[in-house]
């Protein structure tokens, strides 16, 4: 077993015992694995040992990994702050986005969807902890930005994203947590069809599932601390609580 198909596992016994004690289906929570700055040797192991969806930061980084690993008919989801220069990049190339804060960003990327594909599942991304400095829209920008956003045949929406501030704290997390819920719950009564939380990752999976996610995002957890900068230079400025 490599360390990668046994750190897997443990995520995987993690999600289901924290399912098992919040009373939710373990089928309903899919774990994201999260391989930006991982060489696709580790991605390959990790699909080895049954891994199929991983989450990318940067798209070009992302893109030339979806290439190499084209053999293996993966799901690719875009976790990153999205430049308008790399739209064209991402919409070509991955299948799912998580973070989605602008409706002119959201536009460039239904334009560059290519017409055989599917519509690129989409998530918002919200700022709940109101951090000047993080990506997102806050919950009263939410609705508007959604409903805009179900107008667009190349686009469909899926549901909510979030990185709330590191915080060791069960309760706290929780709290960051159940206002993203919330917001769901206040969504689909504006007949929005939305069945996605995108939250948790290797610090606060539990207080996610706790709360609902039905998307973990765990990166540390699967293939252990991230490199600060690899060889091509691209330096992780996460604030992700690892
Ligand atoms: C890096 C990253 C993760 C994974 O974080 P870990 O703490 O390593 O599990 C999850 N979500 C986003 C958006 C990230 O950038």
């Amino acid at each position: 077993m490599t360390t990668i198909a046994f750190s897997l596992q443990a995520v995987r016994t993690r999600v289901e015992l924290a399912a098992i004690q919040f009373g939710r289906p373990p089928k309903d929570i899919s774990i994201l694995a999260v391989s930006k700055s991982q060489s696709v040797e580790r991605i390959r192991d990790a699909v080895a040992a049954g891994q199929r969806t991983f989450g990318e930061s940067y798209a070009h980084e992302g893109e030339k990994k979806i290439f190499e690993l084209a053999d293996l008919s993966l799901e690719w989801h875009f976790i990153g702050p999205i430049q308008s220069n790399k739209t064209k990049v991402i919409a070509e190339n991955f299948d799912w986005v998580h973070s989605i804060d602008r409706l002119k960003i959201a536009e460039r990327l239904a334009a560059a969807r290519p017409r055989d594909k599917r519509p690129l599942q989409i998530c918002v991304q919200l700022n709940v902890s109101g951090e000047a400095s993080k990506q997102g829209v806050t919950s009263e920008e939410a609705p508007t930005l959604l409903l805009n956003l179900a107008k667009i045949p190349q686009l469909q929406i899926r549901g909510l994203m979030t990185i709330p501030k590191p915080c060791r704290d069960f309760g706290e997390q929780r709290q960051e947590f159940k206002k993203l819920r919330e917001l769901k719950e206040k969504l689909c009564q504006l007949n929005l069809p939305l069945d996605t939380l995108s939250m948790g990752m290797s610090e606060d999976l539990e207080a996610a599932i706790a709360e609902g996610a039905t998307i973990v995002r765990i990166g540390s957890g699967i293939f252990g601390e991230r490199v600060k900068a690899t060889p091509r230079g691209i330096v992780d400025n996460t604030t992700g609580a690892s």
